[in-house]
């Protein structure tokens, strides 16, 4: 299958997995993870009609975007951020997935803050707050008991606006498990939907090539799909 025919796959999926929740498809977002993916290869992407792409390195994302390669769709942070690589992606994204320690949210609140005194059309960055719902020691994200005291601060900082939650859930080894993971997810979500921007649609980021169906029949509003959409990624190191 060609790009244009996985993507039109994957659409069909959404809106089957949207159909069985009871929920319309346009309610889900696909995200195309870009990750590896050459400037060439996100075009023609967005030329078979993918609307939005992430990126989970600073580095790819600083480059791609040197070649225009998102032009056309919406550009997302997806990753792991460091706060010394903030300035690299604040502003210059519509959303970052990943935001996981007050430490990281001032940065970025800080950054927007002189940026909007340099131009006013730059206001804003919104974020979402990773959850480490899995409980894994090797994963970034927020505990789920530390969440509500992590999003009360982070509502306060200026120039930044909280519109949801995103999640990376531990390797399931059944459709069941995911589903397990998504719906805790989902409970968090509308537990703390006090604390997200009410200018701005909100955001439920969860779900990626193996497990999309299962996290939008769970609530998720917005898939990562990488694998399913470009084929398995090529490490070139
Ligand atoms: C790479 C990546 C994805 C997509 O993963 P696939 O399994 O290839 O669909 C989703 N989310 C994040 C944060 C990623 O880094």
């Amino acid at each position: 299958m060609d790009l244009a025919e996985k993507l039109k796959e994957i659409e069909r999926q959404i809106a089957k997995a949207a159909q069985k929740a009871g929920r319309r498809a346009d309610e889900i977002t696909l995200l195309a993870a870009t990750k590896t993916q050459d400037a060439a290869t996100v075009r023609e992407a967005i030329a078979c009609g993918v609307k939005a792409a992430g990126e989970n390195r600073v580095q790819e994302l600083t480059e791609k975007l040197a070649q225009n390669a998102y032009e056309g769709a919406a550009l997302h942070f997806i990753g792991h951020l460091q706060t010394n690589k903030v300035r690299q992606v604040a502003g210059k994204v519509v959303l970052i997935h990943s935001v996981d320690s007050l430490k990281l949210a001032q940065e970025v609140s800080h950054t927007m803050q002189q940026l909007s005194g340099l131009a006013a059309s730059v206001q804003f960055q919104d974020i979402l707050v990773e959850v480490n719902i899995g409980g894994e020691l090797s994963k970034s994200g927020v505990e789920p008991q530390g969440l509500q005291a992590l999003l009360e601060e982070i509502a306060k900082l200026p120039s930044l606006r909280i519109a949801g939650l995103m999640c990376i859930p531990p390797r399931a080894e059944t459709p069941d498990e995911a589903r397990r993971y998504f719906a805790r997810m989902k409970v968090l979500f509308d537990q703390t939907e006090p604390y997200f921007s009410k200018q701005i649609p909100h955001v439920l980021s969860m779900g990626m090539s193996g497990d999309y169906q299962e996290a939008i029949l769970e609530g998720s509003t917005l898939v990562r799909v990488g694998t399913a959409l470009f084929g398995p990624r090529i490490y070139i190191q």
